[in-house]
């Protein structure tokens, strides 16, 4: 049986596919392409470019290969976009996803994974948010990924598939061997902004707010290395062969937090460049603070991060950045 990773020539999807070959898995992506870069992949993967709200193409998909799982990662990601442009985030995130999730139904796909978001949460009131925490998305984003989840369990309890979503808090770092990283133009997450700063590819980076009620007033993530995120992936896969639950949804970070001046400081100090930061003021859809709960997910799926360290996160990224950028090898590793 093989899995479909939907978004897999994307940043996380691209790493998810690699674990799954390392791990013996047959692996079949699709992928539009509009973020997602074919160079990413093992030219051995089957691949198939198209929009997962086809309808036939899924259909083609399916028939074609004996797919027992999706793992659904392709989606649009950049909170203050989605403020902008939410019917485009609706349609995209949402309304494909219910068209995906109707051809799993029509073909008996046994195992769902969903890539879920923090964003789901909103302002929360509590210092860290765990699964059963209050549901009030600030952005469409938020509220897009939302729907899905509630689709996947409504899906789950109707039809038998077994779902699970994982709702990621801030993704950062690169795959340690150096295969695939954050990859494209026009970078918006912080790690990267700061990362492509730092090597001369911007010639500075820009700080939204500093006026926000927390320890030195930036916002605060919980930011998990994408190597320790896929391996919740892979726990996810294991867990839903054997639950009996239809549908689970589980936090995915380590439960501490970062602020933008302190993710800004680890990249100086590892990069060595004190590269200019304009101060702006804060940008639409941006709650002060989110920090997780994980325990969660290692008590029922058995995750175990490795990666747990804003400096290795930062230090992968560099790595990938500079390998993405031809130029000369990192000179600071540790
Ligand atoms: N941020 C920033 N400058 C940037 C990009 C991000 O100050 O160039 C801030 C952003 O306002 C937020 C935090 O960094 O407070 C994390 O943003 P990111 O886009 O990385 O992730 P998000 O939490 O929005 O998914």
């Amino acid at each position: 049986m093989a899995v479909l990773v939907t978004g897999g020539a994307g940043y996380i999807g691209s790493n998810m596919v690699l674990a799954l070959h390392d791990r013996g898995e047959r692996v079949i992506v699709l992928d539009d392409l509009s973020t997602g870069l074919r160079d990413l992949l093992l030219p051995e993967v089957p691949f198939v470019q198209g929009d997962i709200g086809d309808d036939s193409l899924l259909d083609q998909i399916f028939t074609t290969h004996a797919i027992d799982t999706v793992i659904h990662f392709a989606a649009r990601i950049v909170v203050p976009d989605s403020v902008t442009d939410p019917l485009g985030y609706y349609l995209n995130n949402t309304v494909k996803a219910h068209r995906l999730i109707s051809a799993c139904v029509r073909h008996g796909v046994g195992h769902f994974i969903f890539s879920s978001t923090a964003a789901v949460y909103g302002e929360s009131a509590s210092q860290a948010v765990h699964e059963a925490s209050d549901l009030k998305p600030i952005s469409p984003y938020g509220t897009s990924k939302l729907m899905v989840e509630w689709m996947l369990r409504d899906t789950a309890a109707a039809h038998g598939i077994k779902a699970l979503a994982l709702r990621y808090f801030n993704v950062a770092g690169a795959d340690p061997q150096g295969r695939s990283g954050q990859s494209g133009h026009n970078a918006t997450h912080l790690i990267k902004v700061a990362v492509e700063a730092a090597l001369g590819l911007r010639p500075h980076m820009t700080l939204f707010g500093a006026d926000y009620p927390t320890r030195d007033g930036t916002c605060i993530r919980d930011y998990v290395h994408v190597s320790d995120l896929i391996a919740a992936h892979l726990c996810g896969l294991d867990y839903l062969k054997q639950s009996p639950k239809g549908f689970s949804v589980y936090n995915c970070a380590y439960g501490r937090g970062a602020s933008v001046l302190e993710v800004i400081d680890s990249v100086k100090r590892i990069s060595g460049v004190d590269f200019s930061v304009l101060q702006a003021g804060r940008r639409a859809g941006d709650p002060a603070s989110i920090i997780a709960d994980g325990q969660a997910l290692r008590r029922d799926l058995g995750w175990q991060p490795c990666h747990d360290s804003l400096d290795e996160m930062v230090r992968h990224a560099l790595m990938w950045e500079r390998k993405r950028s031809n130029l000369q090898p990192y000179s600071h590793q540790s």
